[in-house]
């Protein structure tokens, strides 16, 4: 048996009917095929604009065959946590590999982005230290500072003037350390990262950044924004994912050897779980042979962005700042994106809307992300259907 008390769940139907009064219920969505640009949903096929697979990998014939070569050597489970005997060679030859990538001393890899972030995270605050937030840094940022034992202190987005006078306060934490996106996953818009490599080298603290959507994306060999803003010497922590533009699963953390050192013996997020398949890593590996053998998929990508977000502005439509393949389209209220979407869909375009608590309230939007199978015309019908359904709704 494991229903729950007939009490609780008058309080868990009463709470669902709130947020459904305000637009606000979500429900999962099956898709009947492969990720990637054509999905299948309840019978039709439609464009799908809304995953993080930005660079199509996700069922790159390449990736599905590394997979199955290691599933022959390696088989499926992993067996055990990492430090018991988890670890495979394979585990071993990514975290190299990543490391390489991101021109770091060392990598560690995580089943998940959002484990790597906890570990990432409370290795590097604790009690007597603050952790400075982006007030729309990612989730799992927010709970990993939250959770921390660190003092939190959150900075409007992108507000550095903002940070420089909230650091004023902080000498007398131990430790400080400044914690950035570096593309919004709502908004596409960059963290200025010159900018808080300045602040950090001015108030003593340490730089982390999340590269999860820029990772393979941006930056001239697809290492991300810290590459594209010439600063990777400057970041002390770099944590990425292996589930956006890499099409797989898992995340990553690179730092220095000490501080990977370090977390292999603290994190919890990493002792107290079972590793990730090797086949995970195989796959990962793989993902990274295409970023760097086919940059024309990244620059593809921004192209078609570009193309959507000269479109959009000179419509007059509230894209924010949006500088990346992820293109918000503000339209307000709860409802309305959510009647946009469904507009949308009955015309063949999977896009979702964005609705508070992962927005702020009044910032409901239709979020595009594009990937590297768009063609022009696909921009081009996007823009067209989404003309008609403003027109209508
Ligand atoms: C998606 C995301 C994560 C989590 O990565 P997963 O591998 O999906 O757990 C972390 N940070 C940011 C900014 C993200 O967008």
């Amino acid at each position: 048996m494991c229903a729950s008390p007939p009490d609780d769940d008058a309080y868990y139907t009463e709470a669902m009917e709130a947020l459904a009064v305000r637009g606000l219920r979500r429900g999962m969505r099956a898709i009947d095929s492969p990720a990637g640009l054509r999905v299948r949903v309840g019978g039709r096929e439609v464009l799908c604009l809304c995953s993080n697979n930005y660079l199509d990998l996700a069922n790159d014939p390449r990736i599905v065959r590394a997979v199955q070569d290691a599933v022959e050597a390696w088989g499926w489970g992993s067996g055990a946590s990492r430090l018991v005997c988890g670890t495979m060679t394979p585990h071993q030859r990514l975290e190299r590999r990543l490391a390489a990538f991101k021109g770091a001393e060392a990598a560690l890899v995580f089943g998940s982005g959002y484990q790597a972030n906890l570990a990432a995270i409370h290795a590097a605050a604790g009690e007597g230290d603050v952790v400075l937030l982006d007030k729309l840094d990612h989730a799992s940022l927010i709970d990993a500072a939250r959770s921390s034992g660190a003092a939190v202190r959150a900075f409007p987005h992108r507000d550095t003037e903002r940070l420089r006078r909230i650091l004023d306060r902080c000498g007398r934490y131990r430790r400080r350390l400044i914690v950035t996106d570096t593309v919004f996953s709502m908004d596409g818009d960059l963290a200025d990262l010159p900018a808080l490599v300045e602040l950090k080298r001015r108030y003593d603290a340490a730089l982390c950044i999340d590269e999860a959507h820029a990772t393979g994306v941006l930056g001239p060999r697809g290492r991300g924004v810290a590459e594209l803003a010439g600063v990777e010497a400057d970041v002390d922590i770099t944590i990425g994912t292996l589930s956006k533009a890499l099409g797989g699963v898992g995340g990553f953390v690179c730092g220095s050897q000490a501080y990977v050192d370090y977390l292999v013996n603290t994190a919890r997020p990493f002792i107290y779980t079972t590793a990730p398949p090797a086949a995970a890593c195989a796959a990962a590996e793989a993902a990274l042979d295409i970023v760097e053998a086919e940059p024309q998929r990244r620059v593809r990508l921004l192209e078609l962005a570009a193309t959507l977000r000269r479109s959009w502005r000179e419509r007059g439509y509230d894209i924010g700042e949006s500088e990346s393949q992820i293109v918000p389209l503000r339209v307000g209220e709860a409802e309305r994106a959510v009647r946009l979407a469904n507009a949308l869909l009955e015309r063949g375009f999977l896009v979702p809307a964005i609705r508070p608590p992962t927005v702020p309230r009044g910032t409901a939007r239709l979020r595009v992300s594009l990937s590297s199978a768009c063609g022009p015309s696909d921009v081009e019908s996007l823009v067209a259907a989404v003309d008609a359904c403003f027109a209508a709704t």
